[in-house]
């Protein structure tokens, strides 16, 4: 799906210049104003006292820049960055290799820290805790335990879903953080800033044109500002305003909303297969061929946040800004019945195990 997907918040192969546009420092990191506060004293006091930094839990949809916050601790730390992912440490000892390979006070970043293998889980929280690592050798009777000492490191574990996270292990991150969807403005300051590193000449409105549409996500804004980029190098429109921009994301199928072919489909499907809801996301996925959890990763958080569609203990139903982006009326009886499931469920919000109710 991401492969066709311009406003794909996850990395494609496509995104190679994306290192060129990584900020660097928490200076250079446009947004995310609160955490970034958090994060300076945090750096400050563990740098002060010559510690580790305390362990750091980042969530939040794809693209919002959590590695990249990662990496910006590290570097104002002035220690080493490790990066692996969490489907990727399939034993024990692959976390072994990883974590005894760590000097003083470094840092591991885990990426999709909920799909650890949950023996994997169980030998990182003492490594977390104590930093000792308890490994078994041999199989059978002849197995015995060793342990093992571990310089004190900082975890910065990073997910897109923190409900998947268990209990134990979310409790042993000491700094949990959580990264939001960017507003306009700060979208604009990133394109704008990307606009400079590429050397492109962008007009102010074509800046915040781009980043209107940009979903709220910086990922999915330097992709847009390459895409058109290309666009506007072909059609000689330089500097690059709003109307080149405009004539650029249309051609890309990405629409006034920031919403992509993906998106459309998706609201279609409630609209023209269920009445608008509600309907579980498995159903949803089904009949739109797609992973479920690519529906609730990649999809639904912006459409959530944006409300077009709204989440409920029944299951997923189209919002009023839904349908009117679908150029379609809201059904009238529609407004009693989520008023109903409001009050009902207090703020219309479903935990994960009713989705499919
Ligand atoms: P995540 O790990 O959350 O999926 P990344 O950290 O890989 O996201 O960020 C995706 C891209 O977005 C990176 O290329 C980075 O340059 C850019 N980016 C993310 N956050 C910011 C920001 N606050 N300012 C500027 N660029 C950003």
């Amino acid at each position: 799906m991401s492969d066709a997907r311009t406003v794909a918040p996850e990395v494609s192969a496509a995104d190679g210049e994306e290192a060129t546009l990584r900020p660097r420092t928490l200076s250079e990191f446009t947004g995310q104003a609160k955490v970034c506060d958090n994060l300076r004293v945090f750096i400050a006091a563990a740098a002060g006292r010559a510690e580790a930094l305390d362990h750091v839990m980042l969530s939040g949809p794809p693209g919002l820049g959590k590695t990249t916050l990662a990496q910006i601790i590290a570097r104002e730390l002035g220690v080493g960055f490790h990066a692996t992912s969490g489907p990727v440490i399939l034993r024990s000892g692959d976390l072994a290799a990883v974590l005894t390979n760590l000097q003083p006070r470094d840092v591991l970043f885990i990426d999709e820290m909920h799909r650890l293998q949950p023996a994997v889980e169980e030998i990182l929280y003492p490594a977390m805790e104590d930093f000792q690592l308890d490994l078994m050798i041999g199989e059978g009777p002849g197995a015995r335990s060793v342990r093992i000492e571990l310089p004190p490191f900082t975890l910065i574990g990073a997910t897109t879903r923190t409900g998947l996270i268990t209990n134990p292990l979310r409790e042993r991150f000491g700094i949990p953080l959580r990264l939001d969807f960017y507003d306009v403005d700060e979208l604009e300051r990133i394109v704008r800033r990307g606009a400079r590193v590429l050397g492109m000449a962008l007009e102010d409105d074509g800046a915040r044109e781009i980043a209107r549409r940009a979903r709220g996500t910086p990922r999915v804004a330097a992709r847009l500002l390459r895409r058109v980029r290309d666009f506007t190098s072909v059609s000689g429109a330089s500097p690059i305003d709003a109307a080149a921009a405009d004539a650029a994301l249309n051609r890309l199928e990405v629409d006034e909303s920031g919403l992509d072919a993906m998106d459309r489909r998706y609201l279609r499907c409630f609209a023209d297969h269920y009445g608008g809801g509600p309907v579980g996301v498995e159903t949803l996925a089904a009949a739109l061929s797609e992973q479920r959890d690519a529906l609730e990763e990649v999809i639904e958080p912006y459409l959530l946040q944006q409300g077009f569609i709204q989440r409920t203990p029944r299951g997923r139903m189209l919002a009023a800004r839904g349908w009117r982006h679908l150029d379609l009326e809201p059904p009238a009886a529609d407004g009693v019945q989520l008023g109903l499931l409001d009050a009902a469920s207090g703020n219309g919000e479903a935990p994960e195990e009713y989705d499919d109710a």
